[in-house]
C-alpha cells in the first residue's frame, strides 16, 4: 500500500513537472544569478538542502519529478548504475556549477529575490522541456536504474551535503533501521533497490546508511521478515558489528 502511494505521488509530480521544470532548472539559476537575482530554484534547492537536515532525500525517493520518469523507464534498463566511480561524477559537476552560480551572485551583489523570474509558459519554454525530457529519458536508459541520479542530479548533492551537515551536528534525522538478526538474506531488498544499493549485505553489517539512498522505503516493504525499519534517528558512532565486538571486549 505505501509503495503505491508513493507511485502515485511520484507519478503526480511527473504530470506537473511541465510546470515546475522552471523551479528546478539547473540553466534559469545562472541566468538569474548573472543579473544578480536569487529566483525560483535557488529557493527550491535552498530548502531541499535545509529540508535533508530532518528528512533526508525523501524529496528523491518520494516527489522527485525526474525520479519518477526514471523509474517509469526503468524497465528498458535494469541494470544497476552504483559504483564509487559512477557516483562521483554528480559532486564533480555540481562544485563547478554552484561556485559559477556564487561567483556570479557575489558580481552582483546586493540580490533581490524573485520567485518566477523569467516564468513565461510559451513555445521557447516547451522546447527546452522537451530537451531536458529527451536527456532524462536517453540518460536512464544508457545507464540503468536511476542513473541520472546516481551520476548528473544537480540537486542530490544540496541534500548529500546537508545530510552530513545534520550528522556532524548530532541532528536527528529520517534513515533505516537494520535488524542484522531477523535477516535471513534473501536478497529481496537489494533486488528491489531502486537505487541498486546491496541493503541486504547493508542489514547484516549493522550500517544501513548511504548517501545514495533516497528513503524510499521499498527496502522496507518488500522484507518478508521486517528486517529493516525506519525512523528519525542520530547518526550511530558504530554499526551493531563493531559494537558487539566493543562489548565482548569491554566484556
Ligand atoms: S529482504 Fe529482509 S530478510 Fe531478505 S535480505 Fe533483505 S533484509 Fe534480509
Ligand atoms: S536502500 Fe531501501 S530506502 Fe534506500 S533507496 Fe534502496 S530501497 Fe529505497
Amino acid at each position: 500500500m505505501r509503495q503505491r502511494i508513493r507511485k502515485g505521488i511520484l507519478a503526480f509530480s511527473m504530470l506537473m513537472f511541465p510546470l515546475t521544470f522552471f523551479l528546478l532548472s539547473p540553466y534559469v539559476i545562472i541566468l538569474s544569478a548573472s543579473t544578480g537575482v536569487i529566483n525560483g530554484s535557488a529557493m527550491v534547492f535552498g530548502s531541499l538542502f535545509l529540508f535533508s537536515f530532518l528528512f533526508s532525500r525523501i524529496y528523491c525517493g518520494w516527489l522527485c519529478p525526474g525520479g519518477a520518469v526514471q523509474d517509469m523507464i526503468s524497465g528498458a534498463n535494469k541494470r544497476n548504475w552504483n559504483s564509487k566511480g559512477k557516483n562521483v561524477s554528480k559532486y564533480i559537476i555540481w562544485a563547478v556549477w554552484f561556485s559559477l552560480i556564487l561567483l556570479l551572485w557575489m558580481k552582483h551583489l546586493p540580490l533581490k529575490g524573485d520567485f518566477l523570474f523569467l516564468y513565461k509558459f510559451d513555445g521557447h519554454y516547451i522546447m527546452i522541456y522537451t530537451i531536458v525530457m529527451t536527456i532524462i529519458y536517453l540518460f536512464a536508459i544508457s545507464t540503468g536504474r536511476r542513473g541520472m541520479c546516481h551520476s548528473l542530479c544537480w540537486m542530490a548533492p544540496f541534500m548529500v551535503i546537508g545530510e552530513t551537515v545534520s550528522d556532524f551536528l548530532h541532528i536527528p534525522r529520517f534513515r533505516l533501521k537494520p535488524k542484522p538478526d531477523a535477516c535471513v538474506s534473501c536478497g529481496k531488498c537489494t533486488k528491489e533497490c531502486p537505487m541498486g544499493l546491496d541493503i541486504s549485505r547493508m542489514v547484516k553489517s549493522g550500517n544501513t546508511d548511504s548517501t545514495e539512498c533516497i528513503s524510499c522505503l521499498a527496502c522496507v516493504d518488500i522484507c518478508p521478515k521486517h528486517a529493516i525499519g525506519f525512523g528519525i534517528s542520530q547518526k550511530r558512532s558504530h554499526s551493531l558489528e563493531q559494537e558487539t565486538i566493543l562489548r565482548k571486549k569491554e566484556n
